[in-house]
């Protein structure tokens, strides 16, 4: 994309790491804000980002109004199953979860971001930063030496940003996704459904999404079994006959789920999104948290940037912890609580999901943002099933 301008600033307001959804959102706010801001980008944009590009509906909620962005199909009708058992389809009443390609929406957000002010430097990577006083100094892979008063580290689960501010994780799991064109009768078969499969490892579960001509498959679980988890990709594509096409994609990528603690800044330096491991414990969406997280982040570092002094910044930095915990706080938490339940008794969770009505009508309020999780865990059901599951989970044996 494009370069930087000749007449760079010595000192940007705010350098963002990372073009995904929360760095061009980040760099998009920041630039609103009238702050110099530069958008680094490792890859070449448009890039490929494992990802289901599922658009839920606080995702969508999330987006810049107007945003420019072709969608491949809506998921009306969702498939569960149990371990490719007990299958029931069942039919939104708004249907609302969107099918994309990242490439296509993570280019949209970064031109946003670039028509907002920003200047967009792609193939260009972070390799190390620090800061001193006021500056931030960042150094890339072109052997260049970048200032900001602000630096914003969107740069992804693998984020060398978190490692610098101290991200603690509470979950890590390893997912593992291909892109399989198909032909008509496959993609009839597939147009306006969405399936989940309850998976057979711990936590686990796999996905089909439709997106017209091909289909995004894959499986996730904890990460430490990677032998177990292709074996049940395998299985998980050849039973709803997605492994015989050659995949456009066959690819890994980490999930990161951060622990309450964890610091959300170092000094003048942000994280959002899969950086901050800002990320939903059960359905691991992670795409509303990295634009909401980025949001937060540009209005932070124009606060940053308007200080009168040192202790203002301060002030304005942990500001963003706050909003960060309060918003996306309580949702972490109670999919936390969901993902402990469903790794324990995902037949329970199964069979409420598919047999109790109230529980899909929660579900299908949740994917089109009529309610969040948080708002899902504080119903009757969810809490007795919570109870249920504690009850059913044997105490464990002391030493
Ligand atoms: C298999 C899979 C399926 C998923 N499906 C869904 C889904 O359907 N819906 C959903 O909501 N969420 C889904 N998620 C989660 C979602 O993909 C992430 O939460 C989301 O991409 C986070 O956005 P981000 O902007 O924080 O990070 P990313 O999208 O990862 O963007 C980070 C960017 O930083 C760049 N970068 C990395 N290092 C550097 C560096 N050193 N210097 C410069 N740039 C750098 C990367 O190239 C990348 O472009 C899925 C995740 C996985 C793994």
């Amino acid at each position: 994309m494009s370069r930087p301008p000749a007449t760079a600033p010595a000192t940007w307001d705010v350098i963002v790491v990372g073009a995904g959804p929360a760095g061009a959102t980040a760099a998009r706010v920041s630039a609103e804000h009238g702050l110099r801001t530069l958008l680094l980008e490792r890859a070449s944009i448009p890039r490929y980002k494992t990802c289901g590009g599922g658009l839920i509906g606080a995702s969508l909620a999330a987006l810049p109004p107007g945003l420019p962005l072709r969608t491949y199909d809506t998921a009306g009708r969702f498939t569960f199953t149990h371990n490719g058992r007990r299958e029931r389809t069942l039919t939104s009443t708004a249907p609302t979860c969107v099918m994309v390609y990242r490439s296509e929406l993570d280019q949209a957000l970064t031109e946003a971001a670039a028509a907002a002010g920003a200047t967009v430097q792609d193939t260009t990577a972070l390799n190390s930063l620090d800061q001193e006083g006021d500056t931030v100094t960042v150094r890339t892979n072109r052997g260049e030496t970048l200032r900001a008063r602000v630096v914003i580290g969107a740069d992804g689960s693998a984020s060398r940003v978190a490692r610098y501010v101290g991200v603690r994780c509470a979950q890590v799991d390893l997912a593992l996704e291909a892109e399989v064109p198909v032909d008509e009768r496959t993609a009839a078969r597939w147009r306006g459904r969405m399936l989940m499969e309850w998976g057979p490892l711990p936590g686990s579960f796999g996905w089909v999404f439709p997106k017209g001509d091909v289909c995004t498959a894959g499986v996730v679980a904890a990460r430490g079994n990677p032998q177990a988890l292709r074996a049940y990709k395998e299985d998980f594509l050849a039973r709803h006959g997605l492994l015989g096409p050659r995949p456009l994609h066959d690819t890994g990528h980490l999930t990161r789920c951060r622990r309450p603690d964890s610091p959300l800044a170092r000094g003048r330096v942000l994280v959002a999104g899969d950086a901050a491991a800002l990320l939903d414990h059960w359905s691991r969406e992670g795409i509303s948290y990295a634009l909401r997280s980025g949001r937060l982040a540009g209005s932070a570092a124009a606060r940053v940037v308007a200080a009168a002094d040192e202790a203002e910044a301060d002030t304005a930095i942990g500001q963003y912890g706050r909003q960060v915990e309060a918003t996306l706080g309580p949702e972490m938490r109670a999919s936390g609580t969901l993902m402990e339940l469903f790794t324990l008794h995902p037949g329970l969770v199964h069979a409420a999901l598919t047999r109790v009505p109230s529980a899909w009508r929660s579900l299908d309020h949740y994917i089109s943002g009529r309610t969040s999780v948080a708002g899902i865990m504080t119903t009757p059901l969810a809490r007795a099933a919570t109870a249920l599951g504690t009850w059913l989970t044997p105490a464990p044996a002391h030493a």
